[in-house]
């Protein structure tokens, strides 16, 4: 069984700081960590392959070289394998020509399930994975917490606020996960060891050395015009950004006793409309 899971670099904090010029993140300085929703994937593919012999994960990320050390961390984890897609070609590109990218080298895999997480913390807008199902015309189960497969059938629980639905697709399928009650394992040293002895390299020459491929445009290029993808396929683009005031003061309230404390918060919660 073959299981792809996408995974996203995102900063580490959200206090990022926006270029003013052309509304991008400046990521200078910030260290860049696995996006959570898509760690939470990544423990729930090997969950399957602490179950399953015949499971095999690859994780896969697109975006600049630092994308590598994502994979590193992953394979520590326990994946068998890792892809860089990584080329000026796809830069700059809204979830549309993200995705349209990113299915076109997916094509070219064997897979049966396709795992991703619901959204990536700085991006946010959850549509690279559902354009990616519609992309290959596959099944799609969104904002998954767990699900088991039977055959070739998975089962997920899917959430929403009040209550959650178990909805049944055929593989191959895709689903994006919601990871905030996944705990992800840490990586093992053996896995460390592993991860950092192997090489990244265009080819995949030795299953058990040349575990992180990098692949670039020239991979996909009889497929996909290079006007479809980056900035300049993308047909949306941010015109504006504002940033939020964070890290308001609040009010301290002392000298009260329990009761006054409570009456007072109690105002306080009428006064700002919440009830
Ligand atoms: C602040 C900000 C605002 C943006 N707003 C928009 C917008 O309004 N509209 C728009 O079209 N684009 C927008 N973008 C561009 C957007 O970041 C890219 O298109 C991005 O690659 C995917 O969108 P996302 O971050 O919203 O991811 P989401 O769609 O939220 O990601 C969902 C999942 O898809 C997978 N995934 C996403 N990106 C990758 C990747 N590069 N490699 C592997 N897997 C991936 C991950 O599993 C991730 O959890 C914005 C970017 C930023 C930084």
């Amino acid at each position: 069984m073959k299981i792809l899971v996408c995974i996203k670099q995102v900063p580490e904090t959200t206090n990022i700081k926006i270029n003013p010029l052309d509304n991008t993140l400046m990521r200078e300085g910030i260290s860049a960590i696995i996006n959570p929703d898509d760690k939470a994937g990544i423990e729930l593919a090997l969950r399957i392959k602490d179950k399953r012999e015949d499971a095999d994960v690859t994780v896969i990320t697109m975006g600049p070289s630092e994308g590598i050390k994502a994979l590193r961390e992953a394979i520590a984890m326990g994946a068998d394998d890792g892809i860089l897609i990584t080329d000026e070609v796809f830069s700059g590109g809204d979830t549309y020509a993200t995705s349209l990218a990113i299915s076109e080298f997916i094509k070219t895999l064997e897979y049966d399930l396709i795992i991703t997480g619901r959204r990536a913390i700085d991006g946010e807008t959850g549509q690279t994975g559902p354009e990616i199902a519609e992309n290959l015309g596959i099944p799609q189960i969104t904002h998954c917490t767990e699900f088991e497969i039977e055959g070739n059938k998975l089962i997920a629980k899917r959430q929403f606020d009040d209550r959650y639905h178990i909805i049944e697709a055929k593989m191959p399928c895709l689903i994006s996960i919601i990871g905030e009650k996944i705990n992800p394992r840490y990586m093992t040293v053996r896995g460390i060891f592993d991860s950092a002895k192997s090489n990244s390299s265009c080819e995949k020459k030795d299953k058990k050395k040349d575990r992180i491929r990098v692949l670039n445009y020239d991979y996909i290029k009889e497929k996909i015009e290079a006007s479809k993808l980056g900035l300049k396929g993308s047909p949306t683009f941010v015109k504006e950004m504002v940033q939020g005031i964070s890290g308001k003061n609040g009010d301290k309230l002392t000298g009260l006793t329990e009761e006054e404390a409570a009456e007072a918060i109690f105002q306080k919660i009428i006064e700002r409309g919440f009830i």
